[in-house]
């Protein structure tokens, strides 16, 4: 866990950790059992249990799209959901951040061209 990440929890701990407070997870569908071989894999987006369910997926509290405006005692109507206690907003409050990428990771997914150009040229012969 990287440090955002844990200020994060500590700041957020009734966070989803389905969604780590995103409100919807991701992933990469799998392209041999997409019917389309050859094709690199789909990206896809699914609304997290927690905001289907009308729970924030940052403080736990209560989803609307009719929120009080605070000191004012008025009533605001949004088109997002959003949360009453900790104004989380859906698709626009981000959540827990991401993993940080270290070289090796990128290299892991993308290989490592210059690596082997390098190990190539110290080749004898
Ligand atoms: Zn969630
Ligand atoms: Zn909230």
């Amino acid at each position: 866990m990287t440090e955002a990440q844990k200020a994060y929890a500590e700041q957020w701990p009734s966070h989803c950790r389905k969604c780590g407070g995103w409100g919807y997870t991701t992933g990469w569908m799998d392209p041999s059992s997409s019917g389309a071989p050859g094709y690199g894999g789909v990206p896809w987006a699914d609304t997290c249990e927690c905001t289907e369910e009308g729970r924030c997926a940052r403080c736990g509290g209560r989803l609307a799209t009719v929120v009080p405006i605070p000191a004012s005692g008025q009533k605001l109507t949004v088109d997002e959901l959003t949360c009453v206690d900790c104004d989380w907003v859906e698709g626009e409050t981000q959540g827990m951040p991401p993993d940080e990428e270290t070289p090796e990771d990128v290299r892991a997914r993308y290989g490592a061209p210059n690596d082997l150009a390098r190990d190539a040229l110290k080749r004898p012969g």
